[in-house]
């Protein structure tokens, strides 16, 4: 068992700082945290434990900066009935097993938006078990009818039961859900400024909340220092409008224009654009053994939206939009962060899909090394943490992935789990063979 004070030596170490492997290191850990790493010609033996890492190389554990640990099962459209009607303890319990299998795929920190992963974030930092870091959103800020509201049940019982959001409207009712949600211990605060596209009221189409919601939300939320805002935005229109009420992170942003781009850009707003979940959209909504899948309609829209199936002209259309978002946040240099989206399995699996995301970023323009950094320094940022994470450098945590293989020279050390030989979390080894150490 890896934990404690100890030294890898004869390591090669990739930094995340720049993807270049630096052979013959040794790397000092001490109480979790990186204390010191050199060439091997300038190390000096000291009482702490040697562990000869010869044929190794290390880098920074990697960071999906989206992600729900809803410990549902569900599968389609209105997969979220049978989910809601669940007893919270086990998609409680459930959600354990997901950010434990992330763990397994490498993910070391995850920025969580869900009620578990305030829970999920003390259980793993006490290290009653192992687990990823979990920077936590808490439930969501979602208006009534919005992305997140089941409107095919009442809304007291979504109120109650809800795994990932909190519905909140108006001002008041904004600024007071911001509080309770970091009164519950969040790190960060997420909403939806659109909708998501998978209940009847939820169009991505649709602007959700007002400039004045969207800026109570984060003058609120900003008043406790170092708290970020992501906001989801599927649409240009809101897109300008959260950046202009000051959030931190725009999530999906299938819709910017060139001058978003570069506003994004200047502030250093962190675009996390769930690349393969969007770009493959329409596969994802389709029931099971369904061709193409109905648009749900709720009572309002019975008449004047019966029966709209999803054509493939407007999937195709859809999809150019994404990749050409995508293609234009690179191009103005905007900082892009991987996050997956993974919601419940089997609909998604759990670091199956997060190292789809990064295969994606690859295969729409990114190279392997501006995707490594988009899944540990800017995931980092997304984060809120980049102070502690996403790069292996003295003081910060000791968050390693250890493969035979340079995984910049050959990414399917990263996008198979299989290839991942050791993942360390605060120091103490977490996953061997892709087997929990403890
Ligand atoms: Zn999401």
């Amino acid at each position: 068992m890896i934990e404690g004070r100890y030294v890898l030596t004869n390591i090669t170490i990739i930094n995340g700082k720049n993807n270049r492997a630096k052979p013959d290191m040794f790397l000092k850990i001490h109480d979790g945290n990186i204390e010191e790493i050199g060439p091997m010609a300038n190390y000096v033996p000291s009482a702490s434990r040697e562990v000869d890492m010869s044929g190794y190389y290390a880098m920074p554990g990697l960071i999906d900066a989206h992600i729900h640990l809803a410990g549902g099962r569900g599968c389609g459209l209105w997969g979220d009935t049978e989910i809601l009607c669940e007893p919270k303890e086990v998609r409680a319990m459930r959600s354990v097993y997901e950010a434990q299998k992330m763990l397994k795929h490498g993910f070391t920190t995850l920025r969580d938006i869900s009620w578990n992963g305030l829970y999920l974030k003390r259980i793993f930092h006490d290290k009653v078990m192992p687990g990823p870091k979990v920077i936590a959103c808490g439930p969501g800020l979602a208006r009534s009818g919005g992305h997140c509201d089941s409107p095919q049940l009442p809304l007291e019982f979504v109120k109650k039961n809800h795994f990932w959001a909190i519905l909140s409207d108006g001002r008041e009712e904004c600024i007071k859900n911001v509080r309770r949600v970091l009164r519950e211990g969040a790190d960060q605060i997420k909403f939806w400024a659109t909708g998501g596209g998978n209940w009847g009221t939820d169009r991505i189409t649709d602007t959700h909340y007002s400039q004045e919601e969207m800026n109570a939300i984060c003058e609120e939320a900003h008043r406790i220092a170092g708290t970020m805002v992501c906001a989801h935005c599927e649409t240009e229109e809101t897109i300008r409008m959260a950046l202009k009420a000051g959030v931190d992170t725009i999530e999906h942003g299938e819709e910017l224009n060139e001058k978003l781009a570069e506003e994004m850009s200047q502030k250093g707003v962190i675009l996390v654009p769930t690349l393969y979940l969007l770009a493959n959209w329409y596969d994802f909504v389709k029931t099971p053994g369904s061709d193409a899948p109905k648009l749900i309609r709720p009572d309002a829209f019975l008449y004047r939206e019966a029966d709209t199936l999803l054509t493939d002209q407007e999937k195709n259309r859809y999809h150019k939009q994404v990749i050409d978002s995508f293609h234009l946040a690179l191009k103005k240099g905007v900082k892009i962060a991987l996050g997956s989206d993974t919601v419940y399995e089997p609909a998604c699996e759990y670091g199956e899909q997060s190292m789809q995301e990064l295969k994606e970023l690859i295969k729409q323009g990114m190279s392997v090394d501006q995707a490594i950094k988009s899944a540990t320094e800017i995931a980092a940022q997304a984060c809120g943490m980049a102070h502690r994470v996403g790069t292996i450098e003295p003081g910060k945590a000791a968050d390693l992935l250890l493969f035979k293989e340079n995984p910049v020279e050959n990414i399917k050390m990263l996008t198979d789990k299989d290839n991942i030989e050791y993942v360390i979390v605060d120091g103490k080894l977490a996953v061997e063979h892709g087997k929990l150490a403890w």
